[in-house]
């Protein structure tokens, strides 16, 4: 048991490529929350003077449903404390890992959440640059948070951040290839979420190989393989995602028009 600032921390909740996420307790109030601890010597000084501190001013200002709060953000010599709001159920990733996928009702609720949670910090000037399954929370009533948010500039640029996820299953086409400068990490989100909606409806990753090389190559070919059970709509849609061209590839405003994405997920109407 530690002590951080007013807070009382416990047990890991959860292990990410960089920070480990403990339990901590807010002693005066006794309210729980997740605090995220980062180490000063694995992010480079000028991204923590300048980036991380821009970065966690905006994710403070963002406020949504499908996004998880920040609550502040404390310091120590050596280390990066990152208050956040507690969410108690567990990972999207061990949900699939656990009962494989998803039907394509609960897929497209869940996907719906992420679409929202992302569009809205887009729009806010946010990229996640990050998503993939372990950085999906469900609480306990079922509602998607989007966590490790915006911190993709504390972890050093894409460089390091490729070396952290090592297998980059999620990873853009330009990431892979070094040339995502110029692009803007919007498409680069896009993308992610092509391989999310095929995860949430297969149970499995799109593009797969355990050798790097072979998966780069799959990967820069966009050659999907769709089960023969899955709706054309669906498919339709993640085709449009897993485009090796961002100037091609979907944007989320043509996502939330699409005819799979624009369906009610309380009462299976269509949006119209
Ligand atoms: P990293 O940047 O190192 O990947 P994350 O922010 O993704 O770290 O957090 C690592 C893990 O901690 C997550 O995959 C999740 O299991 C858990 N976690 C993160 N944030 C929360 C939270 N707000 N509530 C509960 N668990 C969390
Ligand atoms: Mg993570």
């Amino acid at each position: 048991m530690a002590r951080v600032g007013p807070y009382v921390v416990t047990h890991t909740l959860g292990q990410g490529t960089f920070g480990k996420v403990k339990l901590a307790e807010h002693t005066e109030s006794g309210i729980e929350y997740a605090i995220k601890i980062l180490d000063k010597s694995d992010i480079k000084a000028n991204e923590l003077t300048v980036n991380v501190r821009r970065e966690i001013a905006i994710m403070k200002a963002l406020n949504h449903k499908n996004i998880v709060n920040l609550r502040e953000v404390l310091s120590s010599r050596t280390k990066l404390y990152i208050v956040m709001d507690l969410v108690r159920g567990g990972e999207l990733f061990e949900m699939i890992e656990n009962r494989g996928e998803l039907d394509e009702v609960l897929a497209r609720k869940y996907f719906q959440q992420l679409i929202d949670g992302i569009d809205y910090c887009h729009r806010r000037g946010v990229c996640h640059r990050d998503l993939k399954p372990e950085n999906l929370l469900v609480d306990e009533n079922g509602v998607m948070k989007i966590t490790d948010f915006g911190v993709s500039s504390m972890k050093g640029g894409s460089d390091l951040l490729f070396t952290a996820c090592g297998t980059p299953y999620y990873c853009a086409p330009e990431i892979i290839n070094g040339a995502e400068e110029g692009y803007s990490g919007v498409k680069i989100d896009a993308w992610s979420c092509g391989i999310i909606l095929y995860l949430l409806l297969t149970g499995m990753l799109p593009f797969q190989h355990d050798d790097m090389t072979r998966l780069y190559e799959l990967i820069n070919a966009c050659s999907v393989t769709y089960p023969s059970w899955m709706s054309a709509d669906a498919k339709d849609l993640i085709s449009k995602l897993l485009v090796k061209n961002p100037d091609r590839r979907y944007s989320l405003e043509q996502v939330k028009e699409h005819s799979w994405f624009r369906v009610d997920y309380e009462t299976g109407d269509s949006l119209g």
